[in-house]
């Protein structure tokens, strides 16, 4: 049974000196417990929080122990009356190959509807993300300017549709032209920007939002944010929902001091966790999934094979490698 642990805390970015790998004997089921052998494990940004020993909603990795997140697996043995083994399952387990879980941990997933990856990414977590952040907190209007960075990730790319379904004018912000393109080409959004390439984000932002921007659903935080937030409309919405540009700071960074004016342009601007909308998931999980079977949302992976290059992916995600959701691929 192959593990990844947390070999030392990071110090700002992290590399592959944060990670370890260990082989240990597989364990069995106690009472009311599950074998879970992984099939696909979930990449995230908010790992990188977990690796600091500070008092965050996810509580810290232990250094030495298995990292762990979202995972589908099959349950490969069972002391518990509600799983069988061959049965799919989602839930918070070991970056390994196998995980012992309570059963009352897990969700069922039924393989027959859709892909089993759909748990980790459009009606799981980012999601769920993207539904309620923009829904909840943006209340994307018709004819209404959407602001989305982050646009080509797994969370963004959600937001973006989201809004577009909602007769929306959807501008996203992104890291390479590939994702300019695929954003523009494939998904519909009405304008893009490359931040990574552009000299003028401010005027990049004027040219694509003629009429201002009524709705920001920020993923990244930093620069990008700061451009977005001076040109935000009267009753403007702000759901802040990622910093990825912050995850490595070693200190609290200094920028623009914008409250004077969200206060003169009555901005709601507000922070979220996707847990804060547990008792509302059905009704996420309903319209996402009609959606995708209706075809008015699409998605992409980004799957890199072997539980050996986890710590690779999650690196990737800080380099921008990753279109749409970022995945590993367990099983051979
Ligand atoms: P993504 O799939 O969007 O992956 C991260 C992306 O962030 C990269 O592909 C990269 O794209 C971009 N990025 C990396 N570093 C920077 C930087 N310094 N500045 C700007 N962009 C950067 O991840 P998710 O969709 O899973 O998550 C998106 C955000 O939402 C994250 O910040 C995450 O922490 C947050 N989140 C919050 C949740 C909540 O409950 N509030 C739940 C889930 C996610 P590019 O090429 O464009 O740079």
């Amino acid at each position: 049974n192959r593990q990844i642990l947390l070999a030392q805390r990071p110090q700002g970015l992290p590399d592959q000196s944060t990670f370890e790998f260990a082989e240990t004997t597989v364990p069995d089921p106690g009472d009311n417990q599950v074998l879970v052998r992984a099939h696909y494990l979930s990449v995230d940004p908010y790992m990188r929080g977990r690796m600091n020993d500070a008092k965050s909603y996810a509580t810290p990795f232990e250094v030495g122990k298995p990292l762990t997140g979202g995972v589908v697996g099959e349950i490969a043995a069972s002391n518990h009356d509600d799983f069988q083994p061959g049965d799919f399952v989602s839930g918070n387990l070991d970056w390994a190959d196998y995980t012992i879980a309570e059963g009352a941990t897990l969700q069922k997933i039924n393989p027959d509807n859709t892909p089993i990856t759909t748990a980790l990414y459009v009606t799981g977590m980012p999601g769920l993300t993207a539904y309620f952040g923009l829904m909840d907190i943006c209340q994307p209007k018709t004819g209404e300017t959407v602001v989305v960075s982050g646009a080509a990730g797994a969370v963004g790319m959600i937001v973006g549709q989201i809004a577009k379904l909602h007769g929306c004018r959807v501008v996203g912000i992104a890291g390479s032209d590939e994702k300019i393109a695929y954003l523009q080409d494939e998904l519909g959004f009405d304008a893009a920007i490359n931040y990574k390439t552009t000299n003028n984000i401010r005027e990049d932002l004027k040219n694509a939002c003629p009429n201002g921007i009524d709705a920001y659903f920020d993923n990244v935080g930093g620069d990008i944010t700061d451009a977005v937030l001076f040109q935000l409309n009267f009753h403007a919405r702000v759901a802040l929902c990622g910093q990825i540009a912050h995850y490595n700071a070693e200190k609290v960074e200094q920028g623009p001091r914008i409250l004077p004016y969200l206060l003169t342009r009555s901005v709601l601007l507000k922070g979220f966790i996707v847990r804060d909308y547990a008792e509302r998931y059905e009704e996420g999980i309903n319209d996402l999934s009609k959606w995708l079977q209706e075809g008015k949302i699409t998605y992409e992976e980004n799957i890199i094979e072997g539980l050996e290059n986890a710590p690779e992916a999650f690196l990737g995600l800080f380099r921008g490698e990753n279109l749409g959701k970022q995945l590993v691929k367990v099983i051979e």
